[in-house]
């Protein structure tokens, strides 16, 4: 329970930032979508508390048949926070490369706006999805279950601070963290901009792995996904595209096709045809069957 209770301890200085920007910066805001991304994060937390039960005696299984004893210290914990962040870059790129995990990461992308409740907008299909899978190495490794979700919360919590555009850019801490205009690239749909910036803290990893690529302040983000939906319903927002990859790969025709659907790169759950020409050309989707 530790990843809720750290983020619920955290939700005051959430709410304050929110409340600054939404009174400073009030055309940033639509209510509805806040309200929807509200929502979103209490289905996510309540979700996510659910699937730990689940998952606390896996994780202890795997921490019992671990490779090395890792000792409890300030270095250890370090080393954790480093290696969950570079294991939070490989989910989240996998989050936009294999349908199956952009079925629930999409929630997170389909706002048009960008602003400090669009860090709530995240999916309760997660632990379907499997993000658990990524962390389970570092239980194999040797690293105690509890310390391995308190810096998962940690990196979630510092994630929160970089979706806003009130903050420009900030010096040299732009060549070693995820800033706000880093972010921002990574949920924009301009072209050169979509699929880029997976950092979670450190976008070294962007850099190491040729994923970077550096916010263009004459050019206005523009935020979304290509097909963008039309709804403020967390349901819908949170089900339409798990329902659309599963309708494709019912559709497909032979089990190799249907598979290739499900662990392929994603298509939109919107008719091409409502796909305006400059998402287009933003973004060819590659057609799978
Ligand atoms: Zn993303
Ligand atoms: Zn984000």
């Amino acid at each position: 329970m530790s990843v809720e209770l750290i983020l619920l301890a955290l939700s005051p200085i959430f709410w304050l930032c929110i409340g600054y920007e939404f009174i400073k910066y009030r055309a940033r805001y639509d209510i509805k979508d806040s309200l929807a991304n509200t929502a979103l994060a209490i289905m996510h937390q309540g979700a996510d508390a659910l699937s730990l039960l689940l998952l606390m005696p896996l994780f202890y299984w795997l921490f019992e048949h671990r490779l090395f004893d890792i000792e409890l210290s300030l270095l250890s914990v370090i080393c954790a926070f480093l290696l969950q962040d570079f294991l939070y870059y490989w989910f989240h790129r996998a989050s936009h490369n294999v349908h199956w995990l952009w079925a629930a990461h999409v929630v997170h992308h389909s706002s048009t706006r960008m602003n400090f409740s669009t860090a709530f907008r995240q999916s309760l299909m997660y632990p379907v999805a499997g993000m658990w899978l990524f962390w389970t190495p570092m239980m194999l490794l040797g690293f105690d279950p509890n310390v391995v979700l308190i810096v998962v919360a940690c990196n979630l919590a510092f994630q929160f601070f970089v979706h806003t555009e009130i903050i420009g850019k900030l010096g040299w801490l732009e060549k070693l963290f995820n800033t706000p205009s880093h972010h921002r690239v990574h949920h924009a749909i301009n072209p050169g901009y979509i699929d880029r910036n997976f950092a979670g803290v450190l976008i070294l990893w962007d850099k190491l792995f040729g994923t970077f690529v550096e916010e263009d302040l004459n050019k206005p983000c523009r935020y979304g996904i290509i097909g963008q939906i039309d709804t403020y319903n967390p349901v819908v927002i949170s089900f339409h595209q798990w329902l659309h990859m599963f309708r494709q790969a019912l559709r497909a025709k032979s089990l190799a096709k249907g598979a290739r659907v499900l662990f392929s790169y994603p298509t939109s759950s919107v008719p091409t045809e409502t796909v305006t020409v400059a998402e287009k050309n933003a973004k060819q989707l590659p057609a799978i069957d």
